[in-house]
């Protein structure tokens, strides 16, 4: 099942808790389970998908952070994971530097595009777990990236802040990366038991239009509890609710990918 080698996808929101890294996590172990190479890059200074994947920041000695700083070539900082087939670039909390560091850089906004072209790495996708701000470490997954993958949670302000996003995607599309497309929106944390999730749905249906998903991710204690055991929802529940709907998310997204490809 060969799709189009290299494709990078960036996983963004600038709010916390919307669910990145939940998805970036999941959808790379639901990837590599179907028979995809994947490559996750965690570029969040919290490095919460590399401990959701059981890589604790003490034992991580090259890391996403040295990459941005040309002090290591990516495939010396990629590590194995639980998961045939997948790797990951972890994250240490030395990346919170980088984002100052990069200022005075004069190709700031493309470090990370150019270590993960220097790297020509064999996968089939690269998933950039991305932090909640439009800074600098944002913007450079948004260089390096193919496409954005937004999650929204399914929450009474769901749309805020989705304008800022956009925009800043707009920005980088016109001035920085003009190939970089818009992969979906991700309706995250659904709760079926409330009229509220159902309307947000609607709304952001109505706004975005075939941009948004058909899968939802539903609200499920499962999902929440698989990061402190290190493990991906597949690793840890495979039965539960939120493994099936990763499972049809991954599937969406490759059906998706093999119309384009
Ligand atoms: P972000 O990376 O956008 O900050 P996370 O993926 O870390 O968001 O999710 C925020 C919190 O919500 C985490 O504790 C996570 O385990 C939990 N969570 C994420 N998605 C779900 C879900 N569908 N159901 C229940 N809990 C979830
Ligand atoms: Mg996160």
């Amino acid at each position: 099942m060969k799709q189009r080698a290299n494709k990078v996808v960036a996983v963004a929101n600038q709010k916390g808790g919307v669910g990145k890294t939940t998805t970036s996590v999941n959808l790379a172990a639901c990837l590599a389970d179907s028979g995809c190479t994947v490559l996750l890059v965690d570029i969040d200074p919290q490095g919460n998908a590399s401990s959701g994947l059981g890589v604790h920041r003490d034992e991580v000695t090259r890391s996403s952070y040295h990459v941005l700083n040309n002090e290591v070539a990516v495939h010396e900082a990629v590590i194995a994971t639980q998961h045939e087939r997948l790797f990951l670039l972890p994250a240490t909390t030395d990346l919170a530097g980088a984002e100052i560091e990069l200022v005075d850089h004069p190709d700031r906004e493309f470090q990370l595009r150019r270590a993960l072209q220097a790297s020509e790495l064999d996968v089939d996708f690269i998933i950039l777990d991305c932090p909640p701000s439009l800074g600098l470490l944002t913007v450079n997954a948004l260089v390096a990236a193919s496409t954005v993958l937004l999650p929204v949670q399914t929450e009474y302000y769901a749309l805020e802040g989705m304008g800022q996003l956009l925009h800043t995607v707009n920005l980088v599309h016109q001035h920085l990366n003009p190939e970089l497309q818009i992969e979906g929106i991700l309706l995250t944390m659904y709760d079926g038991r409330t009229n509220l999730s159902e309307q947000v749905a609607d709304e952001v249906t109505t706004h975005f239009g075939n941009l948004v998903f058909e899968t939802v991710i539903p609200r499920n204690v499962r999902l929440s509890e698989a990061p402190s055991h290190g493990k991906s929802i597949i690793a840890y529940d495979d039965a539960s609710r939120g493994a099936r709907r990763y499972r049809a998310f991954a599937r969406e997204f490759l059906d998706r990918n093999q119309k384009i490809a």
